[in-house]
């Protein structure tokens, strides 16, 4: 996969796709990132990015031009093949009032060719580039950031963890919290593993059994498959009720969840 990032901060990138899967997914050749100066496509001796709005208001806003003529220098499939999906590739503008990005998006994204990331500044993005340039407006959250670079970066990275043959174990990219797993099979089939089928993930402990008096919770210790894949089921559960019950809406639970789910309920009032 091609992911192109446009930013008027070109260096804030050096970091944060330097380090672990990203930086792996870029030296197996699984990805190539490349980022680009926004004001390199300016034409003027300050190289401005950036203008008063129309109408007054607070602050500035990023001109059209640079970003329209940045784009069209990476020779990008039209805007209507990426939007109808002829052409896997999509044009990302970062914005606090884009749809939400989650996991299903990232997994989305995870299947293009190629990816190109728009980093908004200061007021935002003149919305030319909304409505005639980028094909979708991505927000990573009901927060105001300064900048699309973090946001970039988030869903980069993201992104990339889903690339086959990124992380070692591709099981482990499949199991996570708000993953549905199409491989997974029946959650009551006996064989089931512990996808979290849309949940919150199951907690992991490791080493040693016990630290400090506390110790690893005793149904992991038992080696009995079918009791830990049960521990596990009824922990996720707990905790998604717990800490995101939205997401028990969408979530494909089975008899033994609405069970597990009912005690659970039950059981806290
Ligand atoms: N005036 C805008 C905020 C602009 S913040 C508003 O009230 O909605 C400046 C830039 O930061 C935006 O153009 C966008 O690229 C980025 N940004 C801010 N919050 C973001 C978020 N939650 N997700 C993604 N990008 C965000």
């Amino acid at each position: 996969m091609k992911a192109d990032i446009v930013t008027i901060f070109p260096d804030f990138f050096r970091g944060p796709l330097e380090y672990g899967i990203t930086r792996r997914a870029q030296e197996m050749g699984l990805a190539e990132i490349r980022v680009h100066d926004l004001r390199e496509f300016t034409h003027d001796r300050h190289r401005t990015v950036d203008d008063r709005p129309f109408g007054g208001g607070e602050g500035m806003v990023l001109k059209p031009e640079p970003l329209f003529e940045c784009l069209e220098s990476l020779s990008l499939a039209p805007r209507e093949d990426r939007v109808t999906g002829r052409a896997k590739e999509s044009v990302v503008l970062l914005s606090a009032q884009g749809q939400r990005f989650a996991q299903k998006a990232a997994g989305e994204l995870a299947l293009l060719d190629r990816i190109v990331l728009v980093c908004g500044r200061y007021e935002g993005v003149d919305e030319r580039v909304a409505d005639f340039l980028a094909d979708r407006e991505l927000s990573i959250g009901d927060y105001v950031l300064s900048g699309g670079e973090m946001a970039a970066a988030v869903i980069v990275e993201a992104v990339m963890r889903l690339l086959p043959g990124a992380v070692g174990n591709e099981r482990s990219t499949q199991q996570e919290s708000f993953t549905v797993d199409s491989k997974e099979k029946d959650s009551d089939s006996a064989d089931s593993t512990c996808g979290s089928n849309g949940l919150l993930d199951y907690p992991h402990y490791t080493r040693p059994a016990e630290f400090r008096g506390m110790a690893v919770p005793e149904a992991l210790m038992s080696g009995n498959h079918e009791e830990i894949r049960k521990w596990r089921r009824q922990r996720a559960l707990e905790k998604t009720w717990r800490n995101r019950p939205d997401l028990l809406e969408g979530a494909a639970l089975s008899k033994e969840d609405n069970k597990l789910l009912a005690g659970i309920k039950n059981s806290r009032g």
